[in-house]
C-alpha cells in the first residue's frame, strides 16, 4: 500500500486516494482481492506477514487504512462481519457488573444487546434522552464504564451535544463510544470531540450500494485498539475479503453520494413541512428542528435521514408506504436507492418511537422524481 502521506487532503479526496497500491510501474490501480484462508508460513511469521485469514487478511487493509484516516484515528479501522459485531466488540469494553449509559433511541438491536449484557453480565444499563444534556449529565453522576452515543439517533434524529457529553463522561471515568453510522466521517468526526471508540455499520453509507453487510470499529488509543483487535480474533467476528473489497469500491463515491443525498433530504424535508398531509417532519436541516442548532455547530451537514409522520396515524403511514412506486419499502438505510419503513411495525422497536413514524433514507435519485412519488402517495391519503 502507498506510504505517501495523504492525510492532509480533504475528505472528498481521501475517499478516492486512500488505500491505493504503491505506484510501481505496472501495479494495479485498485488493491487486489485475495481469496485465501491461509498463507505460506515456514517457522513463525514476522511482524506484518500474513498467517491465517481469521487473524488478518490483506484485502482488509486498504479499507481499514482509508476509514482510519477519514476518522482521524491514529490506528486503521478494524473491519468486522457486521455493524453489530463491531458494536459487540466496542461494548465488550464494559466490564461485568459495570454501568452503561446509552440513548433510549439507539438502534434497536444495540438496545437488545445492552439488555443481553444486563442479563448475562449484570451490566447496569441506564437509558437517557441523548439530546437532553442535563439528563445525560445527571446519569453520569454515578460511576459509569461507558457512555454510548448515537447522534443523530436512529430513528428519532436527536442530536447530542457531543463535546459536552464527552467531557462529562471522562470526568466520570467513563469511556465514550460513538456509533457514527448516520453521519459518516464526512459529516462528523467523533475523535475530534474526544470520543474513545467509533463504530460503523459499513452496510449503510460507507459501502452504500445495499449489497454488503459489514462493520468497523476504531480506537485512537493503543490499548483500546489492541483490545478491539484481540476481541475480533478471539471471537472470529471477521469480515470476508470480498465484502471489504466491495466496501472500498463503494467508499470511493461516498463524498458524491453524501453531498447529493443530503441536499435532496434537506429539500424534501422543506417541501414536506409545508404539505397538507404531513403532521410532522424531522430533519436537522429545518431551522425549527430541535436538533438544528447543534447539528449546524457540530456537524458538516445534516445527514440524509428524514422522520415523517403523515396526518392520519399508523394506517396512513402504511398507506403511504404501499402507494410509493419509486421509494423502496425496506429496512436499512444509506444506499443509493431511497428506502423507507414504519419502524414500529417491529415489536422490538422502542415504544417511545411514535407508531406512525416513517424513517426515510434519501438516496441519489433525481430529487424531483423522489418528490413526485412522495407527493402523489401523500395526496392519495
Ligand atoms: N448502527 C446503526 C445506527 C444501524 O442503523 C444499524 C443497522 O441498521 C447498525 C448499527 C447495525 O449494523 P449491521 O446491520 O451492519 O449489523
Amino acid at each position: 500500500m502507498t506510504s505517501e502521506r495523504i492525510d492532509d487532503l480533504a475528505p472528498a479526496t481521501l475517499v478516492v486516494a486512500a488505500g491505493r497500491p504503491d505506484r510501481a510501474q505496472g501495479a494495479p490501480v485498485n488493491p487486489p482481492l485475495v481469496l485465501s484462508s491461509t498463507f505460506v508460513s515456514r517457522g513463525v511469521p514476522g511482524p506484518g506477514e500474513p498467517l491465517y485469514g481469521r487473524i488478518d487478511a490483506e484485502t482488509w487493509h486498504p479499507f481499514e487504512q482509508a476509514l482510519g484516516t477519514l476518522e482521524g484515528s491514529a490506528h486503521p479501522a478494524l473491519v468486522f462481519g457486521s455493524g453489530m459485531a463491531a458494536i459487540a466488540a466496542a461494548l465488550s469494553l464494559v466490564p461485568p457488573g459495570g454501568r452503561l449509559v446509552l440513548p433510549r433511541h439507539s438502534y434497536q438491536v444495540t438496545l437488545g444487546y445492552a439488555q443481553d449484557l444486563h442479563e448475562r453480565l449484570g451490566v447496569d444499563v441506564a437509558l437517557v434522552d441523548i439530546d437532553d444534556t442535563d439528563a445525560v449529565l445527571a446519569a453520569l453522576r454515578e460511576p459509569t464504564s461507558m457512555l454510548w452515543v448515537e447522534t443523530p439517533t436512529n430513528p428519532m434524529l436527536e442530536v447530542a451535544d457531543l463535546p459536552v457529553l464527552v467531557e462529562a463522561a471522562h470526568a466520570a471515568g467513563a469511556l465514550v463510544g460513538v456509533d457514527n453510522t448516520f453521519a459518516t466521517p464526512l459529516v462528523q468526526r467523533p475523535f475530534a470531540h474526544g470520543a474513545d471508540v467509533v463504530v460503523h455499520s459499513v452496510t449503510k453509507y460507507l459501502a452504500g450500494h445495499t449489497d454488503v453487510v459489514l462493520g468497523a470499529a476504531l480506537a485512537d488509543d493503543d490499548d483500546l485498539h489492541a483490545r478491539l483487535h484481540a476481541y475480533r480474533t478471539l471471537h472470529g467476528s471477521i469480515a470476508g475479503p470480498f465484502e471489504v473489497w466491495l466496501a472500498l469500491r463503494g467508499l470511493r463515491t461516498l463524498a458524491l453520494r453524501v453531498e447529493r443525498s443530503q441536499a435532496s433530504a434537506a429539500e424534501l424535508a422543506r417541501r414536506l413541512s409545508a404539505h397538507p398531509a404531513v403532521a410532522e417532519v424531522r430533519h436537522p436541516s429545518l431551522p425549527t428542528d430541535p436538533g438544528h442548532e447543534r447539528a449546524a455547530r457540530l456537524m458538516d451537514g445534516f445527514g440524509s435521514i428524514i422522520g415523517l409522520r403523515p396526518v392520519g396515524g399508523p394506517d396512513a403511514a402504511d398507506a403511504v408506504v404501499a402507494a410509493l412506486r419509486l421509494w423502496v419499502p425496506a429496512t436499512s438505510l444509506g444506499g443509493v436507492e431511497s428506502t423507507l419503513e414504519r419502524r414500529r411495525r417491529f415489536a422490538t422497536e422502542s415504544v417511545t418511537v411514535p407508531e406512525d413514524l416513517l424513517r426515510m433514507s434519501v438516496g441519489i435519485e433525481d430529487v424531483e422524481d423522489l418528490w413526485a412519488d412522495l407527493d402523489r402517495a401523500l395526496r392519495a391519503l
